[in-house]
């Protein structure tokens, strides 16, 4: 188990005053050992551990910096270096290729980010160019109905190339195309000359390569398959809802020296994620250290940002949360944080840890569809706002009046908090 291991190796670091070789080297051995039973690649594993060894025992430690905290800090940034090239997703006109295996969750993933581009006021609309798999139109027809829309297809055409070219023309209107293509078992030849003609017919923008998190070692020979025929511009990952964590994924980054764009987190339209290195290399290492926790949690936060004075004096709007949200989303699990942070013996509600981030996820779309001034004075919300609200987000009434619930407990909260005594040590800052 990667997390135990490395905190075995952790461990022996830890008293240390200065670095030393053998302790270096156990610790990259077990590192070793834990990334490739993780999945990554083995060749990947060795140059990252090259630079992990070379720069634990050239770099000086930071001043205040324990030798474990300072080759801890480098194991993790050569773990965010290695994936950190998150792919840019512009809101311009383009198209999209998606490429990889039957079942990785290509045609998902299609209706998925149709919905993404769509929320963010593009036209979108997608063409089935599976022409293999049984139901392939039916499956993703039904997923852009759901959503309204515009979904090109023929399940009585054979020829892909020829759907494409008639989706093409069809969707014009449309500013964004997303063609799914058929994936099959293996990488067979034909396979692999329908994506490239699929490529040059449509001069793809994009070609992205959706792997699921589950596959291992096999992850590297397929994204040097398909990034050699078409140039993979971008990896998603899906099913990082599950247990795996994606190790084989990281290896088809480093393959198509691309960045991994998105992450699907769940079955339902609304759960893909743009991609958060962070929290991908500390669920891959399967700890947070605390000193490195909260350096990203300074990191993370823009104080200004957040209006603490306001904040302190009483005004705590929607507006705050959201904003508190999206930080603390960067971060990790709430538990965790807040359990480094100086709140003393302070007591929360336990109701407040009770948001996973998905739910996080959730509670900003559902703010994205409220008014300025609907974020500015909750009160305003009443339930036919609330109709409006939830619609817009594609959420039910149940689902708003829910966020609403929490921006209360979280405002009461910090009323407990500004009143109580453990208020002089709270440092809202670092919240
Ligand atoms: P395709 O053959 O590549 O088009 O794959 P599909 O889109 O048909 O997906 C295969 C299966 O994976 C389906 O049962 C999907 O519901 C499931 N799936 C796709 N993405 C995710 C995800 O992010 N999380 C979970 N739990 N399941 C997913
Ligand atoms: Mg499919």
């Amino acid at each position: 188990n990667l997390s135990s291991s490395l905190k075995d190796a952790l461990k022996k670091l830890a008293g240390k005053t200065v670095v030393d070789r053998a302790a270096v080297d156990d610790l990259v051995k077990d590192l070793q050992r834990a990334l490739i039973s993780s999945d990554v690649n083995v060749k990947l594993v060795m140059e990252l551990s090259k630079a992990i060894r070379t720069r634990s025992l050239e770099e000086e430690p930071p001043k205040g910096m324990n030798v474990r905290e300072h080759v801890l800090r480098i194991v993790y940034q050569e773990l965010v270096r290695l994936v950190w090239a998150s792919t840019e997703v512009k809101l311009e006109p383009q198209t999209i290729l998606m490429a990889g295996l039957q079942g990785s969750g290509k045609t998902t993933t299609t209706a998925k980010l149709a919905r993404y581009f769509q929320k963010k006021g593009m036209k979108v609309g997608v063409i089935c160019a599976d022409t293999f798999r049984p139901g392939a139109f039916d499956q993703i027809s039904t997923l852009c109905t759901k959503i309204n829309v515009p979904c090109f297809g023929n399940p009585q055409e054979k020829d892909a190339l020829k759907i494409t070219r008639e989706g093409l023309a069809a969707l014009k209107e449309q500013e964004l195309i997303i063609v799914d293509t058929q994936g099959r078992h293996a990488l067979e030849a034909e396979l692999i000359k329908e994506i490239i003609d699929l490529n040059v017919l449509t001069k793809a923008t994009h070609r992205w390569l959706v792997i699921d998190a589950a596959l291992g070692q096999q992850a590297s020979e397929q994204a040097k398959r398909f990034h050699e025929a078409i140039g993979i511009d971008g990896v998603i990952i899906t099913k990082m809802d599950g247990t795996a964590k994606g190790g084989g994924a990281m290896s088809a980054v480093a393959e198509t020296k691309s960045g991994i764009a998105f992450i699907g987190s769940g079955e339902t339209i609304e759960d893909l994620e743009r991609f958060d290195p962070d929290g991908f290399i500390s669920r891959l290492l399967g700890m947070g250290d605390l000193k490195a926790l909260v350096e990203r949690a300074n990191e993370a936060i823009n104080p200004e940002d957040v209006d603490v004075n306001a904040m302190m004096k009483g005004k705590f709007t929607l507006r705050d949360m959201y904003k508190q949200l999206e930080a603390l989303n960067k971060m990790g699990p709430l538990k965790q944080i807040m359990g480094m942070l100086p709140l003393g013996n302070m007591q929360l509600p336990e109701g407040v840890y009770d948001v996973t981030s998905t739910k996080m996820v959730r509670y900003r779309i559902i703010m994205d569809s409220m008014t300025a001034a609907e974020l500015d004075e909750p009160s305003l919300i009443n339930s036919s706002r609330m109709q409006r609200i939830a619609h817009g987000a594609g959420a039910t009434p149940d689902e708003v009046r829910e966020l609403i619930k929490y921006y209360k407990m979280m405002q009461r909260t910090l009323k407990g908090l500004r009143g109580g005594q453990g208020g002089g040590k709270f440092n809202m800052q670092r919240l």
